[in-house]
């Protein structure tokens, strides 16, 4: 189908899910969101957006999972439902939908977060990761160096160090900033069309290769095919630019 130039009416439509906004959605998190459906627009899709909040019903059609970071006691608070939910995340996941995970959801999509308390907070284990808090956190503008997404840009701020295990790669190297645990230079964790990393800031709007991956994957799932019209958006280079040249 022609994706590029909808009759009035009939633009397709992408089913974008946000994870837990109340509890999870730190460091501007939601212009995550707000990047995805802009991109969406402007390529005319018609973007019906879902916010999922403990206890809520799982809609039936969801083609682009986003969540944010958030304090531990965000994570306590959505440990049980995320546990719940957690079969249902894998089988999509595995199916191919595109998901991205900040920081406080990217620990709980691994197998456990110990906090600085000592508490476990389990994870649903959808990426073979543990992350134990370590003795400070670790703060600050973050440059990572990626194969698929080139140059990618944000901020950090975690207890967490999160170590990879067999079956996951990390998104990238970090150049600038601590990345995944301040020791063996990873930031992030790819699986599939999932991308999870500890980079607020947000990440998307300053990364538009990592939006337009995700979107494409989302599209690619739905409808077949996908017209990768590139976009250029000012502000969009603009803070990209102004980000990359902050200091630490
Ligand atoms: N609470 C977690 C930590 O401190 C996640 C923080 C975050 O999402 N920024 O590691």
């Amino acid at each position: 189908m022609d994706t590029t130039n909808p009759q009035a009416g009939d633009a397709p439509v992408i089913d974008l899910l946000q994870l837990y906004p109340r509890d999870m959605n730190i460091y501007g998190d939601w212009g995550n969101v707000l990047t995805l459906r802009k991109r969406l627009q402007l390529r005319g899709f018609e973007v019906r957006l879902h916010e999922y909040n403990p206890g809520d019903e799982f809609p039936d059609q969801v083609d682009l999972i986003v969540g944010g970071g958030g304090q531990d006691s965000g994570q306590n608070k959505i440990q049980t439902d995320l546990l719940a939910l957690g079969g249902r995340l894998k089988e999509l996941a595995g199916d191919g939908v595109p998901m991205l995970v900040i920081c406080g959801l990217y620990q709980l999509y691994g197998n456990f977060f110990k906090t600085h308390t000592g508490d476990i907070i389990k994870g649903i284990g959808l990426l073979n990761v543990d992350t134990v808090a370590g003795p400070s956190r670790l703060i600050g503008n973050t440059v990572v160096e990626s194969s698929e997404f080139g140059t990618v840009i944000g901020y950090e701020n975690h207890s967490g160090q999160t170590f990879l295990k067999e079956g996951v790669q990390p998104l990238g190297t970090v150049t600038k900033g601590e990345g995944n645990n301040g020791q063996d230079g990873t930031e992030g964790a790819r699986y599939r069309n999932v991308v999870a990393s500890y980079l607020h800031g947000s990440l998307l709007p300053k990364n538009p290769a990592v939006a337009d991956f995700l979107i494409r994957g989302a599209v690619l799932r739905r409808y077949g095919s996908f017209e990768d019209t590139p976009l250029e958006i000012p502000y969009e280079t603009e803070a990209r630019l102004t980000a990359a040249a902050r200091p630490r």
